[in-house]
């Protein structure tokens, strides 16, 4: 039976090997050796918990790989204070990361039975988050704006609602800042979209990805900016 240090030395692994594969943000990297993603996925996939890979937690979904997290979050350039917005709870492993990043964090999630275990896991770990169960492509205008909005499945193209809960830019504070993957069912590419004026936004396509589906019902979307093919 692993006891904590066992995968605490496992979690330091796994940042070198995040490390390796480029992800650069040391407080990214730190907060990902902080937070216990063993505790994020079903007793039987513990050991597995620090390998580079998504798992499976039940209604058909994943948490996220962990190069996924460090990409995206790296992406959203959290600053202590920061409003970010998860669409997607899933396990709560992101949202965790992001608390510990010093966000106020608010995430949605449409399977209700993956939202509360979330929440359940997330206050017994001392994360406060601010949940609700719901279709998150259109946002969450009541607490907009945000400084981050980070889409934990792929989409079929940038939810405009999103867009415009991206704070505008201010004289010492950059615009907010969308991290979302978009694409078909079989791949999609990050983009990073960043709010530049009260009409204007920067897009830009990094890189592959593959996530499950983003399922939306209600929101009509801005035309995805795929990259070319040179
Ligand atoms: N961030 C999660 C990864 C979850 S996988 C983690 O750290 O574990 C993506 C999640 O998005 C799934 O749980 C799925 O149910 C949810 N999802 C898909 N479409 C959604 C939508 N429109 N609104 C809210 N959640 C959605």
């Amino acid at each position: 039976m692993e006891d904590d240090r066992t995968f605490q030395r496992r979690r330091l692994r796994l940042v070198e090997m995040l490390r390796e594969k480029g992800i650069q943000d040391e407080r990214v990297l730190a907060a990902i050796a902080t937070v216990p993603r063993h505790l994020f996925v079903e007793p039987a996939l513990r050991a597995r918990a620090y390998e580079d890979v998504a798992l499976p937690i039940g209604m058909k979904q994943t948490i996220s790989q962990p190069f996924t997290v460090a990409y995206q979050t790296q992406l959203l350039e959290v600053q202590p204070g920061d409003r970010v917005l998860e669409i997607g709870t899933g396990s709560g492993y992101q949202a965790a990361v992001l608390c510990v990043l010093g966000a106020r964090v608010f995430t949605i999630e449409r399977h209700r039975m993956l939202l509360e275990r979330a929440v359940e896991r997330l206050e017994a770990l001392g994360f406060r988050v601010t949940a609700r169960h719901g279709d998150g492509s259109l946002g969450w205008p009541a607490f907009a704006p945000f400084d981050g909005i980070v889409v934990t499945a792929g989409a079929a193209h940038v939810p405009k609602a999103l867009c415009e809960q991206l704070r505008l830019p201010e004289a010492a504070r950059p615009g907010g800042r969308l991290v979302i993957p978009v694409g078909d069912a079989r791949h999609q590419v990050m983009m990073r979209v960043r709010r530049t004026g009260f009409d204007s936004f920067a897009t830009e396509t990094l890189h592959s990805f593959r996530f499950v589906p983003l399922i939306s019902e209600k929101d009509r979307g801005l035309e995805p900016q795929l990259p070319s093919e040179d």
